[in-house]
């Protein structure tokens, strides 16, 4: 028997590996439908922290996916449980989305939104998330802050985030990198993928062991790194970034390789 039909979790990466922008890629129904007639488990896992899980749950519904809170685990997710696990309730300073700021808010951290010299208003992080509101004097009080030696942690490493067939904007990876260049200093912990973080996180809400995990994305560096920081099954799928000639020269190398998510459905289909 495959050792694929032996897994009970699947964690998906979605663009480039479900869909492509707004396109379903085929086969993706097949695969959840068959997940589901089975009890199997599809949990969406994403580096991107400019979007809200809920903003996630209406982008998969326009592609007739239904999902819940519960199926889904972002590099903000994983961020905040690292964090809580550090400081509860410490000051952060952020760079990120309005929905990224809510989030940290609501997960019982206070916001420090401009420079102090007081030391009892001084934030205890800088965050860098995916910051499509990013202006000027965002990244001018960071670089203070981190000058002065804040400690400074990050949602995810992207350099660029895919918007439509072939375009891409500057992420979180770019913006650390001119960050890099003001001040000297890169983030002490990164938590989106290749990080097993987020993979970590799964396994201690969903209760389960390493050998029920796979992990399927498109990208070698983020998706199947991930998957092998953490130990667990890693299936690259060719709809996305990676081509045949970068799995050649790659030095990441996935326990599997299919053409895309329609080849593993017909491997767990019963
Ligand atoms: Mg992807």
């Amino acid at each position: 028997m495959h050792k694929i039909k032996n897994i009970k979790y699947f964690l998906l990466d979605m663009d480039g590996t479900i869909y492509l922008d707004t396109t379903l890629i085929d086969g993706t129904m097949d695969f959840l439908n068959e997940l589901e007639k089975q009890n199997k488990r599809a949990i969406y896992i994403t580096n991107n922290s400019s979007k809200a899980v809920a903003q996630y749950i209406e982008k998969l519904q326009s592609l007739n996916i239904e999902t819940t809170e519960d199926d889904f685990c972002t590099s903000a997710n994983a961020l905040v449980h690292n964090l809580k696990k550090e400081k509860e309730g410490a000051k952060i300073f952020l760079l990120g989305t309005p929905s990224l700021e809510n989030y940290i808010v609501e997960s019982g951290f206070e916001l420090v939104k401009d420079y102090y010299t007081e030391e009892d208003k001084r934030p205890d992080y800088v965050v860098m998330g995916f910051d499509t509101t990013l202006t000027y004097e965002k990244l001018r009080i960071a670089c203070d802050y981190i000058n002065d030696g804040v400690a400074y942690v990050a949602t995810h490493p992207d350099m660029v985030c895919p918007v439509g067939v072939g375009r891409s904007i500057p992420d979180a990876g770019a913006f650390m990198e001119l960050i890099a260049a003001a001040t000297g200093r890169r983030p002490s912990m990164i938590a989106g993928k290749p990080n097993p973080l987020i993979i970590e996180m799964v396994m201690e809400k969903e209760n389960c062991s390493k050998d029920e995990i796979a992990v399927i994305g498109d990208r070698l560096n983020t998706d199947v790194l991930c998957a092998i920081n953490a130990g667990v099954m890693s299936i690259c799928v060719l709809t996305g970034e990676t081509t045949k000639e970068l799995l050649e020269t790659s030095d990441v190398k996935p326990d599997y390789v299919f053409d895309s998510i329609k080849d593993v459905y017909e491997i767990i289909k019963e």
